[in-house]
């Protein structure tokens, strides 16, 4: 049984039907990989925004995402993406099982930026994987905001309060610390009484309450004792 190039791709990118490898453009001089995916014609598709299977496809739109170098080569995939016409929603443009929507990367991009930024500074990464640190930070925000989105403070009952400078001088922000669970639960600017509040509108967001604190260590800053 032999093998073809775009059955191994297709192997590593876990592309599975009705998407498929047309194409690959590997360049030496550009150090560059580009991969091309297409689906089968005639193939029907969930609608993105309700889920309601087997929708018909209304058009394409060409797209590109940037993944994981192979090797020291630069990898973009490329994909004519189907928009579906739904009874209830109307065009939507089909969820890709590589990116998440509205992401140039993909999403193996995405983990492996995240990963290296508990490690790294954006400004390293975006050096090291050649983009603009405006792109790190897009995929660090929607992570970030996707997992406190998430947390749960419904258990916070002692808390730790420390302040610390951000920048050389002024700029202070106050961390505030689940002390059980030696975890960071809150961040924001300033040192003084606000961040309190501040703290407080976020633990009430996140199932909390300022009435399970039943221990609130701070350091002797008159601001934080009023
Ligand atoms: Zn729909």
């Amino acid at each position: 049984m032999s093998i073809s190039q775009e059955d191994l791709f297709k192997i590593a990118l876990n592309l599975e039907h009705p998407w498929y490898i047309t194409l690959i453009d590997f360049s030496a001089e550009e150090k560059q990989l580009d991969i091309h995916v297409d689906f089968e014609s005639g193939s029907n598709f969930p609608c993105a925004n309700c889920g309601k299977s087997s929708c018909s496809v209304h058009d394409t739109i060409e797209r590109t995402w940037r993944h994981l170098n192979f090797f020291q080569f630069k990898t973009y995939i490329h994909c004519r993406v189907p928009r579906t016409e739904c009874e209830d929603c109307g065009v939507k443009q089909v969820k890709v099982p590589w990116a998440r929507k509205g992401s140039g990367f993909t999403l193996l991009m995405d983990s492996l930026i995240v990963l290296m930024a508990q490690h790294m500074t954006v400004t390293a990464i975006a050096e090291m994987i050649d983009e603009h640190d405006t792109r790190i930070w897009r995929v660090l925000e929607h992570y970030v905001l996707d997992a406190r989105s998430q947390e749960d403070f419904s258990k916070v009952k002692s808390v730790g309060v420390d302040e610390t400078s951000r920048a050389k001088g002024h700029k202070y922000v106050s961390v505030f610390i689940d002390l059980d669970k030696s975890k960071v639960v809150h961040v924001c600017e300033g040192k003084d009484a606000s961040t309190i509040e501040s703290f407080r509108t976020d633990l009430e967001l996140h199932k909390g309450s300022s009435k399970n604190i039943n221990n609130f260590c701070c350091d002797t800053s008159p601001a934080f004792i009023s």
